[in-house]
């Protein structure tokens, strides 16, 4: 597309005067303006076109205007465009039939919110409810939403300035076996030390006062941490023995991320709950929900539940949730992700680990990766530090930049560069944003040699 800039100082004017930005300092910004997009790309006004390989917030599973999205809303809103809750409506009955016919056996029922961290509160809620039991356990290195309970779950430091929102959350360590907190020496010893260790969290917490557990089934923005064998399954059990509620947070990974409808398909596990958003719709229209098991969508039977929202299950955003089932299947997208994920990501990220000083560990599945930069691979220092900003996180803003002027949009987090392109990115793509990565990585290496 041809530059704009008329259009560009509009928007650019328009956004620095009165749009007020998420997690940030508004005077130390610059956004972006976006003009357009279209599959795994987006440009600006200005000429420059980027590669996604963020997916946005690793929301848009189905790439930019996908035109079986964008018709399903058009002809959603033709028909109806908005119904509210408490009546039937067609559109939102079938997505949640499509939902349950996905997840693992004995959930039946959804209840549509309108994002990952009201789907987890909503959860979190059913589980008080189910239990009589309020204290909820999550993990250190999770992010489960910015509403007041999804804030305070959340383990890492986008809490720190909300707390206490809620009193009765305390946090645990999961497994992650190359920062092991459990001075663990191989993937067996952590999945047995991080269940010791929650067990204990359980026990010196009062099982009698834990109505639920909630993590990530593979941790998202904090590190792609993929649980090791045996680790869910070990969750589950101990929920089972303490009469626990397991709740599976799988905004980011569900609906297709790492290759499965839902993510605890990869690891031998049934939870009770199970909260989605993002991909349900590649993010088209807000929209998320809870999956409920039949055991506890049954106390609800005779029993109120006390919640809801005035546009849960709106019809504009469950159009584009089942045209996402549909584009699924007839194209194939769960193996394409695997395949994609085993022949062209996993290999590639291996040699580039041979070859860069600063890459510490690659570790992901599907089309869901990180990569971890360090100073030093004997001690693993990370190349910037914890939570790092300003001068101190120059290294991954290099990289960062490197990565845009060759025309690729990373996604970076602390001293980690994550790769979460939209499933339906070309293979020719996929290859060619990885070879931005892996030229932009010299300045990494560059950074961890100074
Ligand atoms: N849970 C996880 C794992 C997420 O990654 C996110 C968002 O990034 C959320 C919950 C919150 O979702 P939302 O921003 O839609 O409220």
């Amino acid at each position: 597309t041809s530059p704009d800039l008329a259009a560009d100082a509009q928007v650019r004017a328009n956004d620095r005067a009165h749009v007020f930005h998420s997690w940030s300092a508004q005077a130390l910004i610059d956004p972006l303006p976006v003009a357009g997009g279209e599959g795994a790309t987006f440009w600006d006004y200005a000429g420059n076109s980027y590669l996604d390989f963020s997916s946005q917030l690793v929301n848009l599973n189905l790439g930019h205007q996908h035109p079986d999205l964008v018709e399903a809303i058009q002809r959603q809103a033709g028909d109806l465009a908005t119904i509210q809750p408490a009546m039937a409506n067609g559109t939102r009955g079938e997505l949640a039939r499509l939902i349950a016919e996905v997840a693992p056996e004995g959930f039946s029922k959804v209840f549509f919110t309108n994002g990952g961290a009201d789907a987890n509160e909503n959860a979190v809620r059913m589980a008080r409810l189910v239990t009589g039991k309020r204290k909820v356990l999550a993990m250190y290195r999770s992010y489960h939403g910015n509403t007041s309970t999804a804030i305070t779950l959340t383990g890492d430091p986008r809490r720190w300035a909300n707390e206490p929102a809620d009193a009765s959350v305390v946090h645990f360590f999961g497994p992650y076996a190359y920062r092991s907190a459990f001075h663990s020496a191989s993937e067996e010893e952590e999945t047995a030390r991080a269940l010791e260790h929650l067990e204990q969290t359980i026990i010196l917490e009062g099982a009698s006062t834990i109505g639920a557990i909630i993590l990530e089934t593979v941790v998202g923005t904090n590190g792609v941490l993929v649980p090791p064998p045996g680790y869910l399954p070990g969750v589950r059990a101990l929920c089972d023995k303490y009469g626990i509620v397991y709740i599976a947070d799988e905004v980011m990974v569900g609906f297709g991320r790492i290759g499965e409808w839902f993510a605890v398909d990869a690891f031998d596990v049934t939870p009770d709950l199970i909260t989605f958003a993002k991909g349900v719709n590649s993010g088209y229209v807000p929209l998320g929900g809870v999956v409920i098991s039949d055991a506890i969508a049954s106390h609800f039977d005779t029993v109120t539940f006390p919640g809801g929202l005035t546009y849960s299950g709106h019809p504009l955003a469950c159009a584009p949730g089942i045209a996402t089932f549909e584009v699924f299947r007839r194209d194939g997208i769960l193996e394409r992700v695997r395949d994609l994920g085993e022949r062209v990501v996993e290999p590639r990220l291996r040699e580039m680990a041979e070859k860069h000083p600063s890459i510490g560990e690659i570790r992901g599945r599907g089309l869901f990766w990180a990569i971890e930069l360090v100073r030093d691979r004997e001690t693993r220092e990370p190349l910037v530090p914890f939570n790092a900003a300003g001068p101190a996180a120059a290294p991954m803003a290099a990289f960062a930049a490197a990565c845009k002027k060759a025309g690729l949009w990373p996604f970076t987090h602390f001293n980690r560069v994550h790769v979460a392109p939209p499933l339906v990115i070309s293979e020719e793509d996929l290859v060619r944003g990885l070879d931005i990565i892996d030229a932009a990585l010299s300045v990494a290496d560059e950074a961890a040699a100074a």
